[in-house]
């Protein structure tokens, strides 16, 4: 019997604060709740305002969320003064978010010092990538000296749905082939061989890849000077042209939710209907260079806000992957509701929803380091 214990699971993002609290290792979910619109000064008034509702006399374990784990962590750590020093050096490739988990991670540890604090990485999955899948094709120096690399990210997303895929289809992740396409607010489709990350559309930074809410994914980096010209603006405001106003929102000029685009292109908008045609195909060609890089593939899995709740974007996707093996079974996607198969049982390639979960990703890591630790858990 493996002793129970409460794992609170943080996640500091750039203007929210969410928690879950789990019982481990019965992975029963015990509460959360999440704190919106919360300013850089305010994190450590609104995490002393979580903990005051939980028991935290009994929370023994607490695992950070944490975006950036560059090269240096491969896996969930436990966080000691090292391990920050590293989180805050890495703050320089995601200038929005590291710091503010270091908030959280300090705060939390103010509060709760005797609990193990574990942190999690979005770029940890992605470790595996080899050199062909990491590098960019620039000169070489860049990335000794400076780390210019493909890093990736929803890292732990993926490694959530590829462990239910294994289940769901019953062959063990050591022989199958995957594409996980995480399509929410955020957009990351990842090729997973055999386990492990194999290569990921997000890049140094999460702006890479595919088109997604307000972000454009790739474009020819040529754009971004004229994009300064035609503004009259500097990097500054080109960059935030490519984060907050490019994606669903830039091309429908209505709104970054597929909802509210997909219901106004039904009404006969262009824009919107264009803005749709767009994010799909660009999906679409995505999963073919991935079944290129993975020559071939045994299962695609959905997951995030879109992924989970839009029939009509995964329909859009699969179609024109007959060629692949891939067979939706059209009842089977419309129905689907939470967890299930939407390919035909005829095709050879098995497509699944599965929704995402990666507090309890990060609530499973913290608690199994936990009890690897004999001297942390004995106290
Ligand atoms: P996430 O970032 O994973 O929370 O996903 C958020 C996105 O999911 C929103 O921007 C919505 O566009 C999308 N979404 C959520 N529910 C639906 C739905 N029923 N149909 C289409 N899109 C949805």
């Amino acid at each position: 019997m493996q002793e129970r214990q409460l794992v609170l699971v943080l996640n500091c993002g750039s203007s929210s604060v969410k928690y879950k609290l789990y019982e481990m290792p019965g992975r029963k979910l015990i509460s959360s709740d999440y704190l919106e619109q919360i300013k850089r000064d305010e994190y450590e008034k609104a995490i002393a305002s979580i903990f005051e509702k939980l028991p935290l006399d009994d929370v023994s374990i607490i695992a950070h969320r944490v975006v950036h784990g560059g090269e240096a962590f491969k896996q969930s750590v436990i966080i000691t003064d090292e391990v920050k020093q590293e989180i805050d050096r890495l703050s320089r490739f995601a200038p929005l978010h590291n710091p503010i988990n270091l908030i959280g991670i300090e705060a939390a540890q103010k509060l709760r010092p005797e609990a193990l604090h574990v942190a999690v990485f979005d770029t940890a999955f992605h470790q595996t990538m080899p050199p062909s899948s990491y590098l960019y094709a620039i000169p070489y120096e860049y990335y000794e000296k400076y780390g210019i690399r493909k890093y990736g990210f929803h890292g732990t997303s993926h490694r959530y749905v590829m462990n239910r895929a294994q289940e769901m289809m019953e062959i063990p992740k050591e022989k199958l082939r995957l594409i996980s396409c995480h399509i929410g607010s955020g957009v990351s489709i990842t090729a997973i061989r055999y386990g492990e990350s194999l290569d990921t559309s997000m890049g140094m930074t999460p702006l890479a890849g595919l088109s997604m809410g307000t972000r454009s994914g790739n474009i020819d980096p040529g754009i971004i000077p004229y994009i300064e010209e035609i503004e009259g603006t500097d990097i500054t405001g080109a960059m935030d042209v490519l984060n907050k106003r490019s994606g669903l929102l830039g091309v429908s000029g209505h709104s970054n939710d597929l909802r509210d685009v997909m219901k106004k292109a039904e009404e006969g908008d262009l824009r919107c209907q264009l803005a749709i045609d767009l994010f799909t195909t660009l999906l679409h060609k995505h999963i073919g260079l991935y079944l290129a890089r993975l020559n071939g593939v045994d299962g695609i899995i959905f997951t995030a806000g879109i992924g989970e709740n839009s029939p009509e974007v995964r329909q859009m996707v699969c179609a024109g992957l007959e060629f692949a093996g891939v067979i939706l079974d059209n009842e089977a996607n419309r129905k689907t509701k939470g967890e299930g198969f939407i390919s035909s049982p005829y095709s050879p390639v098995k497509v699944m929803v599965i929704p995402t979960n990666e507090e309890l990703v990060m609530a499973t890591d913290a608690y199994q380091i936990y009890i690897s630790s004999p001297e942390i858990a004995l106290g």
